[in-house]
């Protein structure tokens, strides 16, 4: 009876491997960062199949090891996880409850990303967003550095609250 130890152990491995968090926003889950694309298994074997964020992110490799462990710790004991580049990940892929979860924790969640496919503009000057502070909501904010803590975020400063905040970079 394979289909009635099957479909339970998705359920179980897709419910686990949706609640691993991202190790830099830990505030965001695996699925609300859009990140997780696919839970199969087949013969006790659970493959998952993860979509990079943002390129050089060190996290991936944390994300991987966090989804195995998980997983081997709800009683699989063959746990793959598999990497699709293509599509390439987009922060449009946040879901609006992950962008809350940002706006909760004070970060700024991702305006639209650029569209796709076309050249990549290289400009040294800091890529103009309208943003609002997630703090106050003012919308008097101020890049202070395109740089932040991580690649992936973007520092800026309200003018209003005089509060710094991260902005989660557009991708
Ligand atoms: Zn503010």
């Amino acid at each position: 009876m394979t289909t009635t130890r099957t479909a339970p152990a998705l359920e179980t491995a897709k419910r686990v491997a949706a609640q691993v968090t991202d190790p830099e926003m830990p505030m965001l889950t695996l699925a609300d960062l859009g990140v997780l694309r696919d839970v199969a298994v087949e013969d006790d074997a659970v493959t998952v199949t993860i979509t990079p964020t943002y390129s050089g992110c060190p996290a991936m490799a944390t994300m991987r090891d966090d989804l195995v462990h998980r997983l081997l710790d709800h009683g699989f004991d063959d746990v793959r996880v598999r990497v699709a580049l293509t599509p390439a990940w987009s922060s449009d892929w946040i879901s609006e409850r992950g962008r809350q979860a940002l706006r909760d924790h004070g970060l700024s969640a991702p305006g639209p990303a650029p569209a796709a496919g076309g050249p990549v503009p290289l400009t040294l000057r800091p890529t103009r967003r309208d943003l609002a502070c997630p703090r106050c909501g003012s919308s008097a904010t101020a890049v202070t550095s395109e740089f932040g803590p991580t690649a992936c975020k973007a520092m800026y400063r309200c003018e209003d609250c005089l509060e710094p905040f991260e902005h989660v970079k557009e991708i």
